[in-house]
């Protein structure tokens, strides 16, 4: 049983850190958000009225932000996580965020003695709830040993990646396929209606041949097949638009730099930006559907 600080108790970060106190962890929870530090309080946590309550004396700080700006900001300056640590406090950082910037924060990390991995989850808010995301682990082997089993805590899978940045390095190229297959789920799934199908009955053939994805079989965009998919809540996120087309800018500046062609990633990209750009940014990134099936935005060519 450790203590630890719990900053960001967002759409993830809200069910990561209740499973943490179901685990018998004592948390620390911190948001500039205080109605949803409250909400983790009646959950078992114990409010942290700021970021240095939070972190001071803690055995362990997991982060949970939107990005990276978010994240250099908590862990740099004078009231920033690498100065009010514990010096043996493991440092975690699930967020997703660029691979410059984990770096970065790693390298800071090590310079002052901490154990520092970038840990970002795969799964959405019901993973989340639910205690089954994938972790996806950047760091020195130490530092991911100490980690594990906060994380366990969390997870169904924790995987080491490599060394600092390794697991946002992973995570982009996750969800760079996660935003292509989800437009070629909904796109399937749009044709499919148009030429008269069920939607349910699509789901139950494809769900059982070669099409079949983590977009079609866990968060279909269609409403019916998957209860719990946002598609059934007229797409309240779930996994925002915003949060998507960040993702797949951090893949497309990643392979740049990389020289790596990635043209699918690219349209992904692009269609992405036009569906926050054309009424889609307070929605899921599932209900990119509705621009694709020509019922929002300008039409997708
Ligand atoms: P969110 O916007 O719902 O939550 C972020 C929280 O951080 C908010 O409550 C906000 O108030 C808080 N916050 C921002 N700056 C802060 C600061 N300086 N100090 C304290 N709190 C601060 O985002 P989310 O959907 O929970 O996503 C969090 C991260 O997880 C993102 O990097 C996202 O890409 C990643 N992610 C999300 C999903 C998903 O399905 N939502 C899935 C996998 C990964």
């Amino acid at each position: 049983m450790a203590e630890i600080a719990f900053i960001g108790l967002g759409n993830m970060g809200s069910g990561m850190a209740a499973n943490l106190v179901k685990a018998g962890h004592a948390v620390r929870a911190f948001d500039l958000n205080e109605a949803a530090v409250q909400a983790l309080v009646g959950k078992g946590a114990r409010a942290a009225s700021t970021l240095s309550v939070a972190v001071t004396g803690a055995d362990a700080v997991v982060t949970m932000l939107p990005a990276g700006p978010h994240v250099k900001s908590v862990y740099e300056g004078a009231d920033g996580i690498l100065e009010l640590a514990r010096a043996d406090a493991v440092l975690i950082d699930c967020s997703t965020i660029d691979v410059d910037t984990a770096r970065a924060v790693g390298a800071a990390a090590a310079a002052k003695g901490f154990s520092f991995v970038d840990a970002p989850v795969s799964g959405g808010v019901a993973a989340a709830e639910g205690g089954t995301l994938t972790f996806m682990v950047g760091g020195p082997e130490e530092a991911f040993n100490r980690a594990e089993p906060i994380l366990d805590a969390m997870g169904k899978a924790v995987i080491r990646a490599g060394e600092a940045g390794a697991g946002q390095a992973a995570k982009i190229c996750n969800n760079m396929l996660l935003g292509i297959h989800m437009i070629g789920t909904c796109e399937a799934l749009n044709l499919a209606m148009k030429l008269g199908l069920d939607p349910q009955n699509f789901y139950d053939i494809a769900s059982k041949a070669s099409g079949q994805t983590w977009s079609l079989t866990s968060y279909c965009p269609v409403p019916g097949p998957v209860p719990a998919a946002p598609s059934n809540r007229d797409y309240k996120p779930g996994f925002a638009a915003p949060m998507m087309l960040k993702d797949l800018k951090l893949a497309q500046a990643t392979a740049e730099e990389a020289g790596v062609e990635t043209p699918m990633g690219r349209r992904a990209r692009e269609i992405y930006q036009q569906f926050n750009d054309e009424g889609g940014a307070e929605l899921d990134f599932s209900g990119v559907i509705k621009m694709l099936a020509g019922e929002l935005g300008s039409g997708v060519k």
